[in-house]
């Protein structure tokens, strides 16, 4: 084996985790090769907060995690913080803003983030080759990763090659295979923080509200979150959508609250002595687009007098605004889940320096791993705080 070939580590998959890995190995003096399958490296960096990349969260704690194996996260987490990736911005002069619940954003572009990844692994000698498929991985004493151009060895092999989602950007199921391949369990995967579709009723019965945009309280049993929620053709999206997208299982009924800021029945009675002759869609219309208020509403309710309505009238309109039942027919799939929820089974692994407890020196950092991130930087940071943490290892 020549001696271009043979490293201490080599990484499969160039994304956030696994440039982040790369340059913490680099920085302790290891030989490092990361390989990427794309002609890019951090591609999906580039793409990620509609270009400015939301790259982490003040506020990250295990809670913001869903997983089989909801401890596993918590070392990491805390052994690499949102501060120390802050510090790597400040360090290489990358403006940010906070943009709400403590989202930090760059003000300029997202491909600043990937810069200072290259920076930082260029300063540590880490060897990049993009464009490289890999073709099969073997144990012997060492790993054996077969590429087009070569085989190359490592006494560590870190596998960082993320999610199913956006194929487009790269992803491939290349991880969940390797976990396969040496014996390791692989939980199941689906989409996750992605928009939900209608059923072919409701696509109809909603069809004139694609575009419309409110504030919502979405909710499947004790979960909930607060957000924008957005009507589309195919169904609903938006953060609140997103977010509870990760918790949905098919069959599963979303509540949906269309008023959270309002109690619409005192609003009512209210009206009742303020504007008693004004009609419910003009009330209704003060706190919500009015397209949605006719869609709620058939047309007698719209031109209802508020003074008509009587107590069991306004709990019965109460009810439609802030306990919209929907039950949806499924996600629009791996092609638009920002996430993939599930994956390689951290039982399997040491939360301390992400090796596998039954291959030495076999380590799986990322998304690949059952861990899903809230929306809002949270996915970044896991991808970094387990890179960091198992590159202090490998
Ligand atoms: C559109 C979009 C926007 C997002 N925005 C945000 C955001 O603003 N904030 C946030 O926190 N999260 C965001 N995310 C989620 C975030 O991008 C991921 O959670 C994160 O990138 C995961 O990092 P990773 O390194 O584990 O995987 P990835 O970043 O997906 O990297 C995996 C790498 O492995 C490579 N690879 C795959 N298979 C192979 C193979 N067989 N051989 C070689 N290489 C391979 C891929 O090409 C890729 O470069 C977004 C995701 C998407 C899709």
């Amino acid at each position: 084996m020549s001696c271009e070939n043979t490293f201490d580590v080599v990484i499969i998959g160039a994304g956030a985790a696994g440039m982040m890995c790369a340059l913490t190995a680099g920085q302790r003096g290891r030989k490092v090769l990361l390989l990427e399958g794309s002609a890019r490296v951090g591609r999906k960096i580039l793409v990620s907060g509609g270009g400015r990349c939301n790259f982490t969260n003040l506020r990250v704690g295990p809670e913001n995690y869903l997983s089989g194996n909801p401890h596993f996260c918590k070392s990491a987490l805390m052994r690499f913080s949102p501060h120390d990736f802050i510090q790597l911005v400040e360090r290489h002069g990358i403006r940010y803003h906070e943009k709400t619940l403590g989202q930090l954003f760059c003000d300029d572009k997202s491909s600043q983030i990937v810069h200072l990844l290259l920076a930082e692994c260029t300063a540590s000698g880490v060897t990049i080759r993009t464009g490289c498929p890999i073709l099969g991985i073997d144990k012997k004493q060492v790993f054996l990763v077969q590429t087009e151009s070569a085989t190359c060895t490592a006494d560590s092999l870190v596998i960082a090659t993320g999610g199913l989602s956006f194929p487009k950007l790269g992803a491939t199921g290349f991880g969940y295979a390797i976990a396969g391949q040496f014996g390791l369990a692989v939980l199941p995967r689906e989409p996750a923080l992605v928009p939900l579709t209608f059923t072919s009723a409701d696509r109809q019965r909603y069809q004139g509200l694609s575009g419309v945009s409110t504030l919502a309280n979405v909710s499947i049993g004790d979960t909930m979150f607060m957000g924008k929620i957005l009507f589309t053709h195919k169904g609903l999206s938006g953060p609140a959508i997103l977010q509870i997208s990760s918790y949905w299982t098919p069959g599963a009924t979303l509540t949906i609250d269309l008023l959270p800021h309002l109690h619409l029945e005192d609003e009512i009675i209210r009206w009742q002595s303020l504007r008693p002759r004004a009609g419910l869609r003009t009330l209704i219309s003060e706190h919500l687009p009015k397209r949605l208020v006719c869609c709620f509403l058939d047309p007698h309710a719209q031109a209802r007098p508020v003074n008509q309505i009587d107590e069991q009238g306004r709990k019965a309109v109460a009810g439609l605004f802030h306990h919209w039942q929907i039950e949806p027919a499924g996600t629009e799939g791996y092609l638009k889940a920002e996430v993939t929820r599930g994956g390689v089974d951290t039982n399997e692994l040491s939360s301390k320096t992400f090796e596998s407890r039954k291959v030495p020196g076999l380590y799986f950092i990322g998304e690949v791993l059952d861990v899903t991130g809230w929306l809002g930087g949270f996915n970044f940071q896991w991808a970094w705080a387990s890179g960091h943490c198992a590159g202090l290892y490998v």
